[in-house]
């Protein structure tokens, strides 16, 4: 004899209950079937809303009712089309006496724990009804029988607690004669000793299952659900969870008992003296294999298990000095929840005996406040302890594994990792079992606490990479094409998966928390991004709330640059080619690198110099390594060298610095390149870099421009100034010719100090070849006294520029 339960999507279509009819009359030809079922998918919601609308006077009860009806009789014409007539009628029936209860409970306007039972229960006795007559309409040997006259309980109306000795032998004299080849019983529903209808809980349905298992000592209990099994996370919540092959029961319960909705966590009980295995299969996919509870567990080396969630918890803290010491405190707090009824999740007490924090459903703060300040009133009013603390908006995240116990630094790879990403914890909880740790975070950081601890425990060191990148112009347009080619090679290879969330340019923005698809990005922004501002940007970042977040900035715009100290305080790590914020004020510096230190975000901005050539990468590396700098010498504008390199008397400075512009080698404003700022900010970061604190105010900048240059208000009127002084810029290549030297805008750091400038390079010299837009950097350090260390290449370029990005956005993922 074999027990198979199907839940509420199981059998919440005609369609999903067809697929339940072929299982059942498979199982059938082999063997004797015995058949829980559930209300149809959501109808227990339904009734009791129409319960709740009835009891507050609302008439719209009588259009939830309808509902109901009408889902109902549609699911009966699909499923039996014809000579349908008395099956509908017996339905009318039931749900014309469904109509009276609410009507009553509409007049009296009350809905007591009994009358939500009375209620409830038609869902049940409707879809077990129908399923049963689905199975004879198509010749089964099948029978409906009504649990209640077989599952008995105390009167604990919505949680009734059963009675094993009674139930055991109405089950086991029921069946001893049944001759059915398939018994449909309506699961969750049972009546009390005294005959009045009660219920086992929502979600009791498999409890209903596993009672008559028990009682039959069946060799399995099959529970049928819409998903292959129990996962290592809620698969609505984490997408790469996968199911467990093989689970222990006592995992098993500590997984259902810590939110994992799949089994009611009493539904163990009645089998696990028994050593019944419990299988959970995929109504909706049965040759999932789905999986297996039973007392051997599994064998894999996998120490956690699965993680688990329970959402809506309020935390309690009793506190005071008058606590320590004394015994008593804690039997008088739990007394009083236990007679208050309310179930307590978790519990901490810190060793000082201070405190005593305890978890519990949210919708028992309240009660438990009243009654738990009541019974301590003396205590507080002679101010031995504090009224009682709650918190609430909190969840319980718990990983769990029967042999995490032989395994060490499972908790603190879990809290660095919630630490890591700014996950703050109010309270740990770890079972002398060993086999749970639990913590309680924010209720909104419940998603992503899953997510990570997922990541870490369960996806063989996948990682990953939510990037957000503001401003797609020509470089960050560049930046999404190499991401969309190398995603793959990514994933299978350094085990990073790099996903584009959202993408905005100055007018528009778009999300999705799957992953853009990067397919028609440009198309997508225009025609469906909504209107950008850069804080709705942050806030839709921040909200989004994904693990290892990291921002993008490709603009050049000092609002955004603003905005990196919000972002690192939420933990999400800044990348930017934007030099605004490295070469600002030394005090906002030292203060992004302090928060990204703190906020474990990690700030990077490796194109601020030389675009994408590896020098502040390779500067860091030295001075961690313990090397320190003494003198850089760098040529750092990649547009300065090309200006320098085509201008000569045979061209016009004017022509060669608009050509620099259209390649896209100067900044959107070319005095920013011309006067040497951009320079100075570079050689200032590489100095602030290799240790020094200095400001862009301490470097001597010597500049080349006409006066008129100098001082123009907007780019046309400085464009203007090239043509008019071209003579001016003539008189300085002749002198360089003279020389035999090359002119090179060269930027120096020396024993502390910078100074940029346009300088003669004679022949001979490293600068003097240095060809089209490229840089060159020279560290002169403790371990390279004589022969610097040279980096040199292509300083400037869309491509280039986006690759340094790209780069920086690896490092984060391999970090
Ligand atoms: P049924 O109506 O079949 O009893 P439930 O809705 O009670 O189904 O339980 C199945 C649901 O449990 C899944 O759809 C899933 O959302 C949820 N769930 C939560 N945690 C887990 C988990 N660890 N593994 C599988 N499902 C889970
Ligand atoms: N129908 C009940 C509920 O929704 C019992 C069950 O489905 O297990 O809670
Ligand atoms: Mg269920």
């Amino acid at each position: 004899m074999k027990v198979l339960k199907f839940g509420g999507t199981s059998v919440g279509s005609s369609k999903n209950i067809t697929n339940v009819v072929s299982i059942l009359t498979n199982y059938a030809k082999t063997d004797k079937v015995i058949c829980v079922v559930s209300a149809v998918g959501g109808v227990t919601d339904k009734l009791l809303e129409a319960g709740q609308l009835a009891q507050s006077k609302n008439s719209a009860y009588a259009d939830a009712f309808s509902n109901i009806r009408t889902i109902h009789l549609n699911i009966i014409k699909e499923l039996i089309p014809t000579n349908n007539d008395a099956v509908l009628e017996e339905v009318e029936t039931r749900l014309g006496a469904l109509k009276n209860l609410l009507d009553g409970i509409f007049l009296i306007n009350e809905l007591s724990p009994k009358t939500s039972d009375k209620l409830v229960s038609y869902g049940e006795l409707l879809s077990s009804f129908i399923i049963a007559e689905t199975l004879k309409s198509k010749g089964a040997n099948a029978e409906r029988k009504n649990s209640q006259e077989l599952v008995t309980t105390n009167s604990n109306f919505t949680k009734a607690e059963v009675n094993y000795s009674i139930t055991n032998k109405n089950v086991q004299d029921y069946f001893k004669d049944s001759t059915f080849d398939i018994t449909i019983l309506p699961g969750f529903i049972s009546k009390s000793i005294t005959g009045e209808i009660t219920t086992l809980g929502r979600g009791g349905s498999d409890f209903t299952a596993a009672i008559v298992a028990a009682a039959l000592k069946v060799d399995q209990l099959e529970i049928w659900t819409d998903v292959s099994g129990m996962y290592t996370a809620n698969p609505k919540m984490v997408k790469q969870a996968l199911p467990i092959d093989k689970l222990s029961y006592q995992e098993a319960m500590e997984l259902s008992h810590f939110g994992a909705k799949v089994l009611y966590p009493p539904t163990v009980q009645p089998v696990l003296s028994l050593q019944i295995p419990i299988h959970i299969k995929n109504t909706l996919e049965p040759d999932a294999v789905g999986t297996i509870i039973s007392k051997d567990g599994s064998n894999v080396n996998n120490a956690a298990k699965g993680i688990t969630n329970i959402s809506n918890v309020a935390l309690l803290t009793l506190q005071g000095n008058g606590m320590v010491g004394i015994p008593g405190f804690s039997r008088r707090l739990f007394q009083t929840l236990a007679q208050e009824k309310i179930n307590v999740i978790l519990i901490t007490q810190a060793s000082s005996e201070h405190s005593i924090c305890f978890g519990i459903d949210e919708k028992d703060a309240i009660s438990a406040k009243s009654a738990i300040d009541t019974e301590f009133e003396n205590e507080i009013s002679l101010n031995k302890i504090d009224p009682i603390l709650v918190e609430s908006n909190l969840s319980i995240i718990a990983l769990i594994g029967d042999s995490m116990k032989s395994h060490q630094g499972i908790s603190g790879k879990m809290f660095s990792a919630l630490g890591k990403n700014n996950i703050n914890i109010r309270a740990i909880a770890q079972g002398a079992s060993e086999r749970n740790i639990s913590a309680i975070i924010a209720q909104k950081d419940i998603k992503k606490a899953l997510n990570i601890l997922h990541e870490v425990f369960f996806e063989g060191n996948t990682k990953q990479l939510n990037v957000f990148i503001t401003g797609v112009g020509n470089v960050g347009e560049r930046l999404v094409e190499q991401i969309k080619q190398q995603r793959k090679y990514l994933k299978e290879n350094l085990k990073i998966n790099l996903r584009v969330v959202g993408l905005s340019n100055s007018r528009k923005m778009i999300f999705n928390d799957e992953g853009l698809s990067l397919k028609n990005w440009k198309e997508q922004l225009a025609n469906e991004g909504e209107d950008a501002t850069l804080e709705g940007f942050y806030e839709s970042i921040k909200n989004l709330n994904l693990r290892n977040s990291v921002f993008v900035d490709v603009t050049a715009n000092k609002d955004v640059a603003d905005l990196y100290a919000k972002y690192l305080k939420e933990s999400i790590a800044v990348v930017a080619c934007n030099k605004i914020a490295c070469s600002s004020k030394l005090e906002k510096y030292k203060e992004l690198k302090q928060l990204s230190y703190k906020y474990n975000a990690p700030y990077l901005f490796e194109t601020n110099v030389g675009a994408g050539l590896p020098v502040i990468d390779t500067l860091n590396n030295l001075i961690a390594s313990g090397d320190k700098v003494t003198s850089i010498q760098a040529v750092l504008s990649g547009s300065l060298n090309f200006v320098f390199n085509n201008f000569n008397d045979t061209t016009k400075f004017y022509d060669v610095v608009k050509q620099a512009a259209a390649e896209g080698y100067t900044e959107p404003d070319p005095r920013i390149d011309l006067s040497g700022v951009d320079v100075a900010r570079k050689i200032l970061i590489l100095a602030r870099e290799s240790g020094t604190e200095m400001d862009l105010e301490d470097i001597e900048n010597t500049s080349f421009l006409s006066e008129a240059g100098e001082k123009s208000d907007t780019v046309d009127d400085f464009y203007q100034t090239l043509i008019a002084d071209e003579a001016h810029y003539q008189k300085l290549y002749a002198s360089a010719k003279a020389n035999n030297s090359q002119l090179k805008y060269v930027a120096e750091f020396n024993n502390g100090e910078a100074k940029v400038g346009l300088k003669e390079i004679p022949e001979g010299h490293p600068f003097y070849n240095l060809e089209g837009k490229d840089n060159i950097v020279m560290f002169y350090t403790q371990r390279y006294p004589e022969q610097p260390m040279i980096i040199k290449g292509a300083g400037a370029g869309a491509d280039v520029t986006a690759s340094g990005l790209f780069a920086d956005i690896i490092r984060i993922g391999n970090n």
